[in-house]
């Protein structure tokens, strides 16, 4: 095993006692939930591999994580993205910084999914926007073990996970193997947008996960101060960092169905926080906010 059983623990927001799953505490150079996502290409040895190519955003938590993994494997590692804003070319920051300083080679193009694609020969891996595939399911199958087991060493009479979902891959693969519910919601598009993420890795329909919804409608990654004053109120309660493109809509959208939800709740941190350093600076620009 690459990585340490990440941290569990009680924790309270708002005067409710909720347990925390800290799997941003699961490696330091690697997003939580990434990797889990890329625990499989970790672990097995992969002869011809030289290369591994990925797409997705200039600022992506998955980038991150894959250019550390190129790293430690010596792979090169080729990302298509839509468009880097020459400010930030300019001025490196949070994962487009750390994923270049790992040796990442990013290209502009209006059609990265297929560019990406066309280079899958033998010798390269091509991994799906946000590890979105099939090979997600080793690492997740050990999350589920380790929560069975701090759910056992806490006495958890009635459990349930809450987490926010991208891609939906972490929530899909954790609900296939617990037995209690997993809730989740989306941040990326719409619940039907979800479904059909889950429908893309999974044929068996029968045990998705359970989707919140919210009365008001979140944009991904777009600056909301009502988002960042939950973040920071997340900050000052619970003494830890969420991430801000993903956690806080999700605590959003939990925090309005909590009192439905009959149980012990267990949050599942998932990491990210590297890819806060831009979102920081994109507020303070934006709200000129002085304590930041
Ligand atoms: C990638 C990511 C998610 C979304 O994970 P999916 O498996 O795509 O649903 C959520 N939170 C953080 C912090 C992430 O980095």
């Amino acid at each position: 095993m690459i990585f340490q059983i990440s941290p569990f623990h009680k924790s309270f927001f708002q005067n409710r006692e909720f347990y925390l799953k800290r799997d941003d505490l699961l490696h330091q150079d690697f997003s939580g939930n990434k990797a889990r996502k890329f625990h499989y290409f970790l672990e097995k040895e992969f002869l011809h591999v030289k290369r591994v190519v990925s797409y997705g955003s200039n600022q992506s938590n998955a980038m991150y994580s894959l250019s550390v993994l190129a790293k430690m494997k010596n792979w090169e590692f080729i990302y298509f993205c839509d468009h880097i804003p020459t400010f930030l070319k300019q001025n490196p920051v949070g994962n487009y910084k750390a994923a270049l300083q790992n040796g990442m080679k990013i290209f502009e193009t209006t059609n990265r999914a297929f560019r990406a694609q066309s280079l899958k020969d033998e010798d390269t891996l091509v991994i799906e926007e946000g590890g979105r595939q099939k090979e997600a399911e080793f690492g997740l199958k050990f999350l589920a073990y380790e929560l069975q087991k701090d759910i056992e060493e806490n006495g958890l009479q009635k459990p349930f996970v809450f987490l926010p979902s991208g891609t939906g891959t972490t929530a899909l693969f954790l609900q296939k193997y617990l037995s209690f519910p997993v809730f989740t919601c989306s941040t990326v598009g719409d619940e039907e947008y979800l479904k059909k993420q889950w429908e893309m890795i999974e044929e068996n329909t029968e045990n998705f996960p359970k989707i919140l919804t919210a009365t008001k409608k979140y944009h991904y990654g777009k600056l909301n101060l009502e988002l960042y004053e939950l973040w920071r109120d997340l900050k000052n309660q619970t003494n830890v960092e969420f991430d801000l493109m993903y956690d806080v809509v999700g605590w959003k959208k939990l925090l309005e169905n909590w009192q439905n939800l009959d149980g012990d709740l267990i949050y599942i941190h998932q990491g990210g926080i590297k890819g806060n350093e831009s979102m920081l600076q994109r507020y303070k620009y934006k709200y000129d906010i002085i304590d930041l």
